[in-house]
């Protein structure tokens, strides 16, 4: 953990983000392509609102989406997003419910109420499934909510340990997940469109190492240093989703609690116990848990920092800047992250 002298020195060094507010000079590079002024971030100690720290279910070798019989159950796994979670969830979901609905059956239990454990119950539904979610912990006290929730499929992979069926797996579930997304935006899900701002070179920046957008629907722009105002040769544009998980969660849950669907809070100390579940499939999204729940000794915590500043209306894009720091504009504050670190 980092003391709040170090997350503030940290900060300082972003681009746009000053101790002052020096409202921008009024030249194109001072606005995003979609015409937003591009305001700076008001930096300092006593703007502070609380620090949290969250471990994402990081797997070298990508997230697991497969089913499996054990016993008399069908178990399909949807789990190890590691940085990706909050993007990925409707896409592997959606690869998870192709998965279930092989099967005769049309009741399932979900393991996990955070956003796989939501998207996977919701989609099962819509697919016609009873649903019942199963969990330890209810949002708001999961990673999900964690989450800085930017849609980007960041640190979810190591390519040294990748197979290509796996990325072909990743490219189909940042696809589906893509496109789930563009159906929530608006208030309601707490989802919108956003202009990104990547500053690469200096550092090798993991977020920009890791992430991917999908392929032929990217919208991403290489700006040359006239059309923006960093002090830095080169930045990437994307626009991208936000996903504020504060927001977005609690309505998942609405949703699927008004199409009928039961949640049950109860911690499974073993496989077994969840096996012992009156339901015939049973779709894993326990995250971090299938560690020991299902003996998978690849998974890896990966702690992530986030302090939030007091919300400024006016700031409205992201910027990730070149050693893994990065801002995002929150209704509940802009959590900057500050590093990574293996537990
Ligand atoms: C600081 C930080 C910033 C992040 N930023 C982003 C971002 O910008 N964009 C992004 O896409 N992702 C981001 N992530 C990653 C994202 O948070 C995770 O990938 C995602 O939350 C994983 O979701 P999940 O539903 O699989 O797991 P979780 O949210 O951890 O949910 C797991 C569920 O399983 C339940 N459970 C676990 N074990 C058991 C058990 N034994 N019995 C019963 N229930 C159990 C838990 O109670 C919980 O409900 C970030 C993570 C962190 C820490």
């Amino acid at each position: 953990m980092l003391n709040r002298r170090q997350v503030l020195h940290s900060l300082a060094t972003l681009p746009l983000l000053s101790s002052c507010a020096v409202p921008p000079q009024g030249s194109a590079r001072n606005y995003t392509p979609s015409g937003l002024p591009l305001r700076r971030v008001n930096v300092s100690e006593n703007r502070i609102i609380r620090t949290i720290a969250g471990l994402r279910p990081y797997r070298p070798s990508g997230f697991v989406v497969k089913a499996e019989r054990m016993n008399d159950k069908v178990v399909v796994h949807n789990y190890g997003h590691g940085g990706g979670g909050i993007t990925l969830s409707w896409g592997t979901s959606h690869l998870a419910m192709e998965l279930a609905n092989q099967t005769q059956h049309r009741r399932c239990a979900v393991l996990g109420s955070g956003a796989s454990g939501l998207s996977a119950a919701r989609l099962m539904q819509n697919a016609g499934w009873q649903v019942t979610i199963y969990s330890k912990d209810l949002p708001p006290n999961t990673t999900s909510n964690v989450a800085g929730g930017q849609w980007s499929p960041t640190s979810v992979y190591s390519r040294d340990s990748v197979t290509p069926g796996f990325l072909i797996q990743f490219e189909s579930a940042m696809r589906h997940a893509y496109r789930y997304y563009q159906d929530l935006v608006g208030p309601k899900y707490g989802v919108r469109w956003i202009s990104n701002y990547m500053i690469e070179g200096g550092e090798e920046n993991p977020s920009i190492r890791y992430s991917t957008i999908p392929r032929n629907v990217s919208t991403a722009l290489r700006l040359s240093q006239s059309e923006h105002p960093f002090p830095a040769e080169h930045v990437l544009h994307i626009d991208t989703m936000l996903v504020e998980p504060a927001v977005y969660l609690p309505a998942m849950m609405n949703d699927f609690q008004i199409a009928g669907g039961k949640i049950v809070v109860k911690e499974f100390g073993n496989r077994g116990k969840g096996l012992q579940l009156g339901e015939p499939v049973i779709i894993n999204c326990t995250g971090l848990g299938s560690r020991d729940l299902f003996d998978d000794n690849e998974l890896i915590p990966i702690k992530g920092q986030l302090t939030f500043l007091l919300p400024q209306e006016e700031v409205d894009y992201i910027i990730v800047g070149n050693s893994g720091l990065y801002m995002f504009p929150r209704s509940d504050g802009k959590p900057v992250r500050r590093h990574i670190r293996k537990k």
